[in-house]
């Protein structure tokens, strides 16, 4: 190996147009590769393979798309469903969510993103959950929302198997009120399962987050 840059050191002044212009040839030959719908295919694929560089480009030509469209875009984790979330339709899903390294490696880059790209809908505070990898929040989820089953039985995220009441039995005002949902709404507080972003801002929201009441406000005044 010495022998060779030794080699290479000697020859290089005689040897430097041809490197010059193979380098050249070589350049316009990619070049005129990449412009073709097959080169393009290729070094795209490449590109996203990269290592932290394939999801930053990612996030980035989301975030363009959604400029171009003069949308905006929410970037968030997904569930893994099942045993913390046992909801009936979710017994076959499967675990989608993303190792805490590779969140924590997304959502540092979504950081960064949201500087320069205000079509991001996120708040700073929901993307540093994942961003610091301690997803832990207070649930309110329970007090703002209820699911009603099509026969009626108001069910529970946390156990959709054991309805709370039936709206076509009993008023829907005793139902909220009644010490099974008092209850649930106060256990939910200690359950941080859901990882989407409509749960988490919302429960930031209701412990008054001020910087998720600001971003909230100015989405809807976009
Ligand atoms: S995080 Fe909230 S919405 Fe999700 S399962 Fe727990 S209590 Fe329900």
């Amino acid at each position: 190996m010495i022998y060779f840059l030794f080699f290479i050191a000697i020859n290089l002044p005689k040897f430097w147009i041809k490197l010059y212009i193979g380098f050249l040839v070589l350049s316009v030959l990619t070049y005129r590769y990449y412009k073709t719908e097959r080169g393009k295919a290729f070094f795209d694929k490449f590109f996203l393979k990269l290592p932290f560089f394939g999801p930053l480009l990612q996030a980035i030509n989301i975030s363009r798309f959604a400029e171009n469209l003069s949308t905006s875009i929410t970037f968030e984790s997904v569930n893994q469903g099942l045993v913390e979330f046992p909801r009936k339709e979710g017994r076959n899903a499967v675990d989608l969510r993303l190792s805490p390294e590779k969140e924590k490696e997304v959502f540092g880059l979504v950081q960064r993103l949201k500087k320069d790209h205000p079509s991001i809908n996120n708040s700073k505070s929901y993307v540093k959950l994942f961003q610091t990898g301690r997803v832990k929040y207070h649930c309110h989820i329970p007090k703002i929302s209820l699911r009603v089953e099509p026969d009626g039985s108001v069910t529970n995220c946390q156990d959709r198997d054991h309805p709370i009441g039936n709206v076509y039995q009993e008023k829907l005002a005793s139902i909220l009120s009644s010490p099974t949902m008092k209850w649930l709404q106060r256990k939910a507080e200690a359950c941080s399962s859901c990882v989407d972003s409509g749960v988490i801002e919302s429960s930031l929201f209701w412990d008054f987050n001020l910087e998720v009441m600001a971003n909230t406000l100015r989405l809807f005044m976009k």
